[in-house]
């Protein structure tokens, strides 16, 4: 099943994400409009929504497609958590998972504008788990069941923001408006050959930027919501943003520009394209 947000109302997507139906409609009422009540009953939206046959439903415009958990109560990220970018930050590969919050604020469509607030902007391919059920001290072997989906994400971060200080401090710097685009929709795993295995990449323009598997991840899922859940409480609509492989523009010495488009893949999960626009 594919969940996603259409001008704020709940949605359920066809395979290839371009046809859709409204969840509310669809139901009868049973299920509200609302992204975030559909996630806070999502098992009951799974079981409706699953053997909707949707290949004959409407069109959607894509580019309606708000973030599709838009109020998540927490956003974790994940720093550090592939090897090659660990190596080229030039920084020892963590022991504990590397935490940080993006604030819920930065949240963006799918194809949203990304605003490149100066010259040091950044960009960051990443799976983004969607929490699907309440979760504490979760054992790692039942970790997956507490997964709505997953959704891409972009990781956007300002880097001058992020080490203006000493030690630096993540949060800030990921978190301006616009630097939180995910989507298209939320992917159940059962949609998932291989959900702990999938191709990431990140195209600027028409430059491949970053390429791995999720297998590559120091910390993976299973880990991360074990870990997670044993210090803090996870809801219904959280977003873990799991982690960027190598290859990021400040490694390059390269960074994000008005009018660049940023292109973010993951295997069976869909596509998120970003236009970079200058500040108004
Ligand atoms: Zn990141």
């Amino acid at each position: 099943m594919r969940l996603a947000n259409l001008r704020g109302r709940a949605v359920l997507l066809s395979r290839d994400m371009t046809r859709g139906l409204d969840l509310e409609s669809a139901s009868s009422g049973r299920f509200g409009p609302e992204p975030m009540q559909a996630l806070a009953s999502f098992e009951g939206v799974r079981a409706f929504g699953s053997g909707l046959d949707l290949s004959g439903a409407p069109e959607i415009d894509g580019r309606l497609l708000g973030p599709c958990s838009p109020r998540p109560r927490a956003v974790f990220g994940i720093g550090l958590n592939y090897r090659d970018h660990a190596a080229e930050a030039g920084l020892p590969v963590p022991k504990e998972p590397l935490v940080f919050t993006k604030f819920p604020s930065c949240l963006a469509g799918p194809t949203s504008d990304v605003i490149v607030f100066g010259d040091r902007v950044d960009w960051e391919a990443e799976l983004v788990v969607v929490i699907g059920k309440r979760a504490e001290n979760v054992a790692e072997p039942r970790a997956l069941e507490y997964v709505a989906g997953y959704c891409c994400g972009q990781d956007i971060s300002d880097r001058k923001l992020q080490f203006a200080s000493q030690p630096p401090q993540f949060s800030l710097g990921k978190s301006r408006a616009t630097f939180g685009p995910i989507g298209p929709a939320i992917v159940t795993l059962d949609e998932l050959a291989k959900p702990l295995d999938l191709a990431i990449t990140c195209d600027l323009d028409a430059e491949r930027m970053q390429t791995s598997r999720t297998d590559q991840l120091i910390f993976g899922v299973p880990e991360l919501i074990a870990y997670l859940s044993r210090h803090c409480e996870l809801l219904p609509g959280d977003l873990i943003f799991t982690g960027t492989p190598g290859g990021v523009g400040s490694v390059r010495k390269r960074y994000l520009k008005p009018g660049e488009t940023i292109r973010t893949e993951i295997e069976g999960v869909g596509t998120l394209v970003n236009r970079c626009v200058a500040p108004a």
